[in-house]
């Protein structure tokens, strides 16, 4: 049975949330964000993020996937989720709920780039860059974490604990 022990609770998750909402409604002012939720893990953040934005939003939903139902990334990528909309000439944010290798959002940033957006810009929740392989920066990160695996706040283990309301480091001792 794994244990869960809290990382970064509620409050702060939610107080995170608001000033990265600030942030990027003031680097948005006067255009219309396009957000893309990688699915299933930035539903959440997506969610709460979304609701601040004082600027225009739309939205739509891609899923990803680089690993199994396992905690080791297998560094291969497969799209199981197209966009439903184009996004040529839209000023698109990237929505992701952690970046560990950076393999997935290098991918999806080549990919999502050759559609001729305006613009393409990364906010992720949580980032472990002690675990990058490839050169990639979110624009907007909302917490920095050591290398542990976590779930919580969309985030599972093997499908489970993505409704826990904070995130959780798990350990299976
Ligand atoms: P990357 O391609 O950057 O290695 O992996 C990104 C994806 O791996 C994330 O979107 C997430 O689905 C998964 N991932 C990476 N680290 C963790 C972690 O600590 N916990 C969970 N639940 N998923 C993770």
């Amino acid at each position: 049975m794994e244990q869960i022990e809290v990382l970064i609770s509620e409050e702060e998750v939610e107080t995170k949330i608001c000033e990265l909402a600030k942030q990027i409604s003031i680097d948005y002012a006067g255009k219309e964000v396009h957000l893309i939720a990688i699915l299933k893990g930035s539903v959440f953040f997506t969610c709460e993020l979304a609701k601040r934005l004082t600027v225009p939003v739309t939205m739509d939903f891609m899923t990803v996937s680089s690993y199994g139902d396992g905690m080791v990334s297998a560094g291969q990528i497969t799209i199981k989720k197209e966009l439903d909309e184009d996004i040529d000439g839209k000023e698109v944010l990237i929505v992701e709920d952690i970046v560990d290798s950076g393999h997935t959002l290098m991918h999806l940033k080549k990919l999502l780039l050759g559609r001729n957006p305006a613009s393409l810009k990364i906010a992720t929740l949580l980032d472990k860059p002690d675990c990058r392989e490839v050169e990639i920066k979110p624009d907007y990160c909302g917490f920095v974490i050591p290398d542990r695996y976590v779930v919580g706040y969309g985030l599972d283990y093997a499908q489970q604990y993505r409704n826990l309301p904070y995130i959780g480091v798990i350990d299976q001792k």
